[in-house]
């Protein structure tokens, strides 16, 4: 609830050193990072949309139903009243609320439907300040954003479903798609026996008829064992058809106008992510079309997988902007040993280093949406795309739960209770690194870029060559990390430390270059130091506390 102005005065005693409620947010003036970066990235013809979103995002109302939609999760309602199968979710009013704010502001489709330079950075940038007040939302509009470039290869789908993909209009009633204003998407792979490993998915598709191949129908057999948001319109699937595992796009109604059978088995009861469904699916004579080539199913849903795992990227810069605002908050209100939290020198430590991952997160988010923008006509883009969005999965997504903690133990023991927005931030956190490839998996997507595509180490050196001679600290990681990669022995082994050093040399290249110098020195100066082990507020002195403070979120 929105609380009422509260009491200060109780029967035994006055209410003091509590920090005020932080109320309505402007999540686009309040982020000086944000709003250079986007213009930087290629962006800045969607600064009045930003600026709007971000009060619009940024309002205590959006919070306080994104408490809503978490507290009260999702039921299965497996059944109706007659005993007939209908395999739907029932919500909270919240999060229908919130799908409506997400999808009337282009959350899902603003890169698509403004298709030029600049637009992948935009929708970064709008899904980013989204995803403060709420991820679980996100989830349905991750997939609704990342299925396009997949359908596209099969015009004879995407034409049908991308133009109602790219509708502003939230339409939540389980209806055939022909008569709904506005539609969602969602993809299960993920079996028992395998998640990572698709290539062990047992699903059998039998055609209905002779024809086979793109575009011909087919019955699919199997279960998937992680199926997020189960009332989309439609989802993106892979099971085996004679021809070898092949994607297929599967409606919830057939084009008959009968409910297809897929059948809910039951939702997950999850850590955190909790207003978004999550449930196992069993496939029983399922109508479903045939999306690419057949048998080259993974490299079609694959084009789906980049998208959700850049949305990562900006998922966890979300969730470590919002942890650093509120902390940043709590500590300038509350007073300890008679001094502000903000001005004791060992918290000044944590709340810098915080603001200095939460920048460099969002500075690589951003360069990679510039990158995704370029793709189409740029080899280097691509490549960087291609490349980076695995970097900054395993990197950014690996930094959120602990840089979430961090943020939480600012606020004492009020960050541990409920009632305070960080439980369910720390609770949210982990999910981005384990959906959509977990952590190694990622480092051996890394790998395979680096080893199957001539473009992709180049692409990363030249970011980093453009920042040569900025810092020492930043030319000494480079040449280490060129030395690192020129060793071939091992390579498996040494993942997880090649793509931490990609990631955070890129980082620090980025903030080398555009960041104010305070912020650059302070993360090169830690980060790529002999002594760091990766917890927070163990910057060296010598460092502009107040500077990288002050430019986190202005006092
Ligand atoms: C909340 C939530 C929602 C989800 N929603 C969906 C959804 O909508 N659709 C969908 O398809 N899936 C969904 N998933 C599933 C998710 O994508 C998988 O759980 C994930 O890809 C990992 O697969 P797995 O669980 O089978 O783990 P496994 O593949 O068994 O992996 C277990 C661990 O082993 C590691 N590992 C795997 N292979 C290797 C290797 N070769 N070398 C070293 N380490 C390795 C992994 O990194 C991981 O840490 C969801 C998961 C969660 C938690």
């Amino acid at each position: 609830m929105i609380p009422a102005k509260p009491l200060a005065v109780l029967p035994t005693h006055e209410v003091t050193n509590m920090p005020p409620h932080l109320g309505d947010q402007d999540l686009w003036q309040n982020d000086a990072a944000l709003r250079e970066g986007v213009a930087r990235e290629g962006g800045g013809w969607t600064e009045q949309k930003l600026a709007d979103f971000g009060k619009i995002a940024g309002a205590a109302e959006i919070f306080e139903k994104a408490d809503q939609a978490n507290r009260q999760g999702p039921e299965i309602r497996a059944f109706d009243r007659h005993g007939m199968r209908i395999n739907q979710v029932e919500f909270h009013p919240a999060y229908h609320d919130l799908m409506a704010v997400a999808i009337e502001n282009e959350v899902p489709n603003f890169a698509w439907r403004h298709a030029k330079p600049g637009s992948q950075v935009g929708h970064a940038a709008l899904t980013y300040m989204f995803n403060q007040a709420e991820g679980g939302v996100l989830c349905p509009m991750a997939m609704t954003y990342s299925v396009v470039p997949a359908l596209r290869q099969s015009p004879g789908i995407g034409d049908d479903w991308i133009p109602r993909l790219l509708s502003t209009s939230y339409d939540a009633r389980d209806i055939p798609v022909e008569e709904k204003s506005g539609v969602t998407m969602g993809m299960f792979m993920t079996e028992k026996q395998g998640g990572s490993d698709v290539r062990s998915n047992s699903t059998r598709a039998e055609p209905l008829a002779a024809a086979t191949g793109e575009g011909a129908e087919y019955r699919l057999t199997g279960h998937k064992f992680f199926c997020s948001a189960p009332m989309s319109d439609a989802f993106l699937t892979l099971a085996y058809s004679d021809g070898g595992l092949s994607c297929f796009l599967v409606p919830r109604w057939t084009p008959d106008g009968e409910r297809n059978s897929l059948f809910l088995q039951r939702l997950k009861e999850k850590l955190g992510n909790r207003s978004n469904a999550s449930s196992e699916m069993e496939l029983q004579d399922t109508w479903g079309v045939m999306v690419g080539e057949e048998g080259r199913g993974v490299r079609t849903i694959i084009d789906m997988v980049q998208g959700t795992r850049f949305y990562c990227c900006f998922s966890s810069s979300a969730l470590m902007r919002q942890g650093l605002v509120q902390a940043l908050h709590h500590t300038r209100h509350r007073v300890a040993f008679q001094k502000r939290l903000v001005q004791q020198p060992l918290m000044q430590n944590v709340l810098a280093d915080l603001a200095i991952e939460a920048e460099a997160a969002l500075a690589l988010t951003l360069r990679l949406a510039r990158a995704m923008d370029e793709r189409a006509d740029d080899e280097g883009a691509a490549a960087l795309a291609r490349i980076g969005t695995a970097l900054g999965k395993y990197w950014i997504c690996k930094r959120a739960p602990g840089h979430v903690f961090e943020a939480l133990e600012c606020h004492g023991g009020p960050g541990y209770v409920e009632e305070s927005i960080m439980p369910r931030l720390y609770r949210e956190a982990p999910v981005n690194s384990i959906w959509e490839g977990s952590g190694n998996v990622m480092c051996l997507d890394v790998l395979r870029a680096m080893l199957r595509e001539e473009a992709a180490v180049p692409a990363v050196l030249a970011e980093l060559e453009a920042a040569r001679g900025g810092n020492a600290a930043l030319d000494a990681a480079t040449t280490a990390l060129d030395q690192e990669l020129a060793q071939s022995e091992d390579l498996e082994l040494r993942a997880r430390g090649l793509t931490e050093m990609m990631a955070i040399t890129l980082q620090g290249a980025l903030l080398v270059q555009h960041a104010p110098a305070a912020v650059a020195d302070a993360f090169c100066a830690s980060r790529l130091g002999s002594r760091w082990t990766g917890a927070y507020g163990a910057l060296p002195a010598g460092i502009d506390f107040d500077a990288i403070i002050e430019r986190a979120v202005p006092g």
